[in-house]
């Protein structure tokens, strides 16, 4: 249907975003195609290979599943903060993906866990990984004629450390800025594979590279957490909008960061 549509398809999933944008008159598709009765997009498995979910799989349904909390932490970590409870009953992860909004949290999830997106379209199947799927501020790689089909996270070692951080004016609401971070303890007690996911406080869902580089091979101390957060707020991209400036938000990423490799450590102790 969508090619036959030729690029005035939409296709629909739960209508949580495209209803609104519909509403306010920012698209007029011609041809509206309801994802909802395709159960082969529905659902979540979890084995050797890591974790897939559908990408009809609703937020409820990934807030509900408790094998989440282990295996895919951050995942289920971030979902208590996206939007409220009855967006959450009908939105689904493949929709918040494919529309790509640099201030959804499962964006910068999906970066910073090295997740690929599972993709369907007339030149077959392909899977991207996620820092090249997204191209821009409500931009992917997905094509006229591509349906999102899934998500798949690589295996979650249990000793990893994590946290999810951000901030929101009111629960529900996009955050000014989020964090979503993870790491492992090496046997000498240095930090490695450091991996730091930006929400919100940025034009394109990324990892903080540089920041990340501050804290490989270093011990969790005090210094490195302050130096780390100090780049991190200079590397996140912010723009100055109608809910906060720019520097609001770089100083907001160093306060997460921080916050958030505070609370990754506290996880070791009760490792
Ligand atoms: C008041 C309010 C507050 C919100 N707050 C937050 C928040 O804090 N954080 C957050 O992350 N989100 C928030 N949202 C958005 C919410 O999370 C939606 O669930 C999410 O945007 C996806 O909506 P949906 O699944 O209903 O997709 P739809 O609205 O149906 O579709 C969204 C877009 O994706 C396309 N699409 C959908 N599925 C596919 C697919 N499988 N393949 C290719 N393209 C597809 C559609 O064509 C459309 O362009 C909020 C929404 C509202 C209304």
């Amino acid at each position: 249907m969508l090619m036959e549509a030729d690029g005035e398809a939409k296709l629909l999933a739960g209508g949580q975003t495209l209803l609104p944008v519909m509403a306010f008159r920012l698209a007029a598709p011609a041809i509206l195609i309801d994802l909802s009765g395709v159960q082969e997009l529905k659902g979540i498995s979890i084995d050797d290979t890591g974790v897939r979910i559908g990408a009809m799989t609703t937020w409820r349904d990934i807030e509900d599943d408790q094998r989440l909390r282990t295996a895919a932490p951050l995942v289920s970590a971030a979902i208590e903060h996206i939007a409220h409870y009855q967006i959450r009953n009908r939105g689904t992860i493949g929709g918040s993906l494919s529309h790509a909004d640099p201030a959804a949290e499962m964006p910068g999830v999906v970066v910073a866990c090295d997740a690929c997106l599972e993709i369907v379209g007339s030149n077959g199947m392909r899977s991207v990984p996620a820092n090249e799927f997204f191209l821009g501020p409500l931009t992917t790689c997905l094509s006229a004629d591509e349906v999102l089909t899934a998500v798949r996270f690589p295996p979650w070692p249990a000793t990893r450390l994590w946290a999810f951080e951000e901030f929101a004016q009111r629960r529900g609401d996009f955050a000014y800025a989020g964090i979503a971070l993870f790491h492992e303890t090496g046997a000498t007690g240095l930090v490695e594979n450091a991996h730091i996911g930006l929400i919100g406080a940025t034009s394109v869902p990324r990892r903080l590279g540089v920041a990340e580089a501050a804290l490989n091979g270093r011990r969790l101390d005090g210094e490195t957490i302050a130096a780390a957060a100090q780049l991190a707020s200079s590397e996140a991209d912010a723009e100055d909008d109608i809910h906060a400036s720019a520097a609001y938000r770089k100083a907001l990423v160093g306060t997460l960061l921080e916050r958030a490799l505070k609370a990754a450590a506290e996880r070791a102790e009760a490792l």
